[in-house]
């Protein structure tokens, strides 16, 4: 039998998801409410218990839940001491956002908007303009990233409100859609290594009386996808990583605060086929559909045209209670991705929507072998995915 990852004891409706915190606490408030303290106009600090600091520094680690920072305080004794009070620290969950992938995220936090409305709803999405799939995350096939993502980014209003603004990260991304869309405003630098992004972040935030300094590191969530979080590598970057906060802790000048998050946690999903349901094997999931978009906890599914409901009352029956499946009409009212969808945004959404409630998968095997191979998972609602850490430092 497949595992219910977490206590839903609610019947299985669209309404009993547990929809991010929008507006109140999710990864798309952290920005705005640190701007906002630095005096940056027209933000809203929406995450209100947040004191201002003059400079801010954002370290976000990709794939790191809550959860599973909880569950291995062992490895990560540095963040462990920052968790909520019992432990001395103030650190709580946010939640991510819908879908818990890395475009949509980082979208999230980089425009401090919800997913609705910066119109990154999910690892691919149909292009309503070509009709075809467009992988977000990697931009193929490459698409005006100014007319997909419109907003500006919060760095680009604290820049302009004089905010010294920086982002320090891997430099293979310096130039990419994503980052320009999502990351840009004030000045990028390119570090290989974590202990140079950690002493560049440092420095970038001491440059400016105002500061605000992101900083990114990736292989947690690399190691989780191919190894699982149950593994040597997964556990040894953790141990890496809690060492990158320390150090970039200890250097912290006056003034500032420092925030710990990530884009989104994870999920180990079991080998076998109850677990693994493979869209490109099964003809009943295939019926009518004439694109598959997301990944396997998230899928967008693009029906063709006059088969919209047939493909939905297919999808729930063949999914049962293990997937919240829900038409894009359904999803967009419950919140799903934010409280309100930007008219460009809205068909670039399924026709049909699912969320992985369990320990299981749509993967497909032949038009996505890689990802179908991956040991864990994200994209869905549940906590394990969801809910991120914002841990915070003081100097
Ligand atoms: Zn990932």
């Amino acid at each position: 039998m497949s595992q219910h990852v977490w206590d839903h004891p609610e019947p299985l409706t669209v309404a009993s998801a547990p929809v991010p915190e929008y507006g109140s606490g999710s990864l798309a408030d952290l920005l705005p409410t640190l701007a906002a303290g630095m005096d940056v106009p027209d933000l809203t600090a929406s995450l209100g218990e947040l004191s201002p600091a003059d400079r801010n520094c954002v370290f976000l680690i990709d794939g790191l839940g809550w959860e599973q920072l909880k569950a291995n305080p062992d490895e990560a004794p540095f963040m462990s001491s920052l968790l909520g009070s019992s432990r001395g620290g103030t650190g709580r969950p946010l939640t991510a956002g819908y879908p818990a992938t890395t475009a949509t995220s980082l979208a999230s936090i980089g425009t401090g908007l919800p997913p609705g409305a910066h119109g990154l709803p999910g690892y691919t999405v149909r292009n309503p303009e070509t009709g075809e799939l467009m992988n977000q995350l990697r931009w193929i096939p490459w698409t005006k990233p100014g007319t997909w993502q419109p907003y500006p980014t919060v760095f680009q209003l604290a820049d302009a409100a004089g905010v010294h603004t920086a982002q320090v990260s891997a430099p293979q991304f310096q130039n990419t859609p994503l980052t320009k869309i999502a990351l840009s405003g004030g000045t990028f630098h390119g570090r290989l290594t974590g202990e140079e992004r950690m002493d560049k972040a440092a420095e970038q935030l001491a440059a400016g009386d105002r500061s605000l300094v992101y900083t990114y590191y990736a292989e947690v969530d690399g190691k989780g996808h191919r190894f699982g979080m149950d593994s040597d590598a997964w556990r040894g970057q953790l141990m890496y990583v809690d060492r990158l906060v320390q150090r970039l802790a200890e250097q912290l000048p006056p003034r500032a605060a420092l925030y710990v998050t990530a884009d989104h946690g994870m999920i180990d999903v079991p080998f076998d086929e109850e677990h693994r349901i493979d869209f490109d094997a099964d003809w009943e999931l295939r019926a009518g559909v004439a694109l598959l978009g997301g990944e396997g906890r998230a899928r967008h599914v693009y029906a063709v045209p006059g088969a919209e409901s047939d493909v939905l009352t297919c999808w729930r029956e063949v999914l049962g209670e293990q997937f919240w499946v829900a038409s894009r009409d359904e999803a967009i009212a419950a919140g799903w991705f934010g409280p309100h969808i930007d008219e460009r945004v809205y068909a670039r959404i399924g026709d049909v929507v699912a969320a992985a409630r369990d320990d299981v998968l749509i993967i497909a095997s032949e038009r996505e072998p890689k990802e179908s191979a991956m040991v864990g998972n994200h994209g869905s609602m549940t906590p394990a995915e969801q809910h991120v850490p914002l841990l915070e430092v003081r100097s």
